[in-house]
This record gives structure tokens, sequence and C-alpha cells, in this order.
């Protein structure tokens, strides 16, 4: 199936410009001049990703991407962030709000259209449904099943264990978790991950997962399948 990509830019021209390179590189493309127009057709038909202009009238695209970044419908969906300015600090805005990528205008459709192929390779492997024996945690559906039952967890327990299925039997100290978890740019003490630690074994308690996090003393943490 070909990937959707929806274009949220107020210029026209650029816009039309964006048509023919995504078209012609195999991408099916939607475009919305506005917050509100972009948001009928996310909701109605969830792109594989977002192209969004950074200046858009009424609501910024960083604004629109926080919005979506914590909305758990959209959460998943990949962000580009078109932006015409260059500073260092407006970059890592970007990366702040979850923008998977950012480009600066002007660009060249090329370079635009290994972007998007690069941020949706990455997705895809990130949305691979993992396994252990019974219990399956799917990314897209952001759902963790035990057999039929839902597994009920909480957002930030889910990043975790998804961390941790995706890395097993490896030790990580709390500063790498919260490096991986959490994000390298967000200052949270080290005993915040004792807690989530915590939630996560409750949540996995009842279906006798909770052992498989494992606490290495003096080092930090690993989930094994090996106990
Ligand atoms: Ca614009």
């Amino acid at each position: 199936m070909q990937p959707t990509i929806l274009v949220v830019e107020d210029e026209s021209a650029i816009r039309e410009m964006l048509q023919f390179p995504l078209t012609n590189a195999g991408f099916v493309v939607q475009e919305a001049a506005d917050v509100h127009h972009a948001k009928a057709l996310i909701y109605n038909n969830f792109p594989d990703l977002i192209l969004l202009d950074w200046m858009l009238p009424e609501i910024s695209g960083i604004d629109f991407a926080r919005q979506l970044k914590k909305d758990a419908k959209t959460q998943h969906i990949p962000i580009i962030i078109l932006t015409a300015r260059g500073e260092e600090e407006d970059k890592i805005r970007g990366f702040d709000v979850g923008a998977d990528d950012y480009i600066t205008k002007p660009f060249s459709p090329r370079e635009l259209i290994a972007r998007i192929k690069a941020v949706l390779r990455r997705v895809s492997k990130h949305g691979e449904i993992l396994v252990v024996k019974d219990l399956k945690l799917n990314p897209t559906e952001h759902r963790v099943m035990v057999g039929e039952t839902e597994v009920e967890i909480g957002p930030t327990e889910f990043r975790l264990l998804h961390f941790f299925l995706q890395n097993r039997e490896r030790v990580y100290s709390r500063e790498q978790v919260l490096d991986h978890v959490w994000g390298a740019n967000i200052y949270i003490e080290e005993r915040t991950v004792d807690v989530h630690i915590r939630r996560l074994r409750k949540a996995l308690a009842p279906y006798n997962y909770d052992s498989f996090v494992q606490t290495v003393r003096g080092v930090g943490y690993r989930f094994t399948e090996k106990n």
C-alpha cells in the first residue's frame, strides 16, 4: 500500500511544489492549508506521515505537533516539521514537541523524500508487534495484551515496556533508561525510573510477567525472558 503523506502548509506555492515529487516517489498526497482542515483529514484517514509547516495562521505548526503527540490516537503518526528558520533553538524545540525530524526551507524535494523515507523506515520498525510468550505489545494500537486480555498500563509504563522488549537481556542504568524512554533533554530525577518500574511490575503482576523486569543490583534494570 502506498503511504499517505499529509502536507500542512498555508502557502499554496509550496504545496504545489511538493505535490509532484511526492506523488512521483510513490506517496499519496493530501493537502491542508490550515490546522482545522488538517485535523479533519487526520481523524478521517490517519496519514502515515505529516509534513507540518512551522508558520501557519492561527495555531503554529509546533503547537499543533504538540497537540497531536499528546493525543493517543495520533501520537504515533510521525511528523516532519518544515521551517524557514534555522536557529538551533528552534530545532531543539521541534524535537521537544516530539517531531520526528525537521527540514529547513529552502530544501530540495529529493532531500525531503530521503528524510520521509528514513522516518517511515524507523517508524515501521518501531511499529513492530513485540511478543514474549503470550504477552504482546502493539505500538500502533498502543495496547498490551496477554492472550485475549488487555493489560491496564499507563503511558510511561507502556514506553518503558516497549523499550525493554526491544532491548531484552541488556542491563540499563537508570540514566540510560531516562535517556531512552524520557529523552535526553529532559531533566528528571533518577528515582522517577524506580517509581515507573514499580508501576510497570504492578501492571504485569496479575499475568506473572512482573518478575521479567529485574533489578540488577548496583547497575539498574533488565528485561529478561530467562527466569
Ligand atoms: Ca507557512
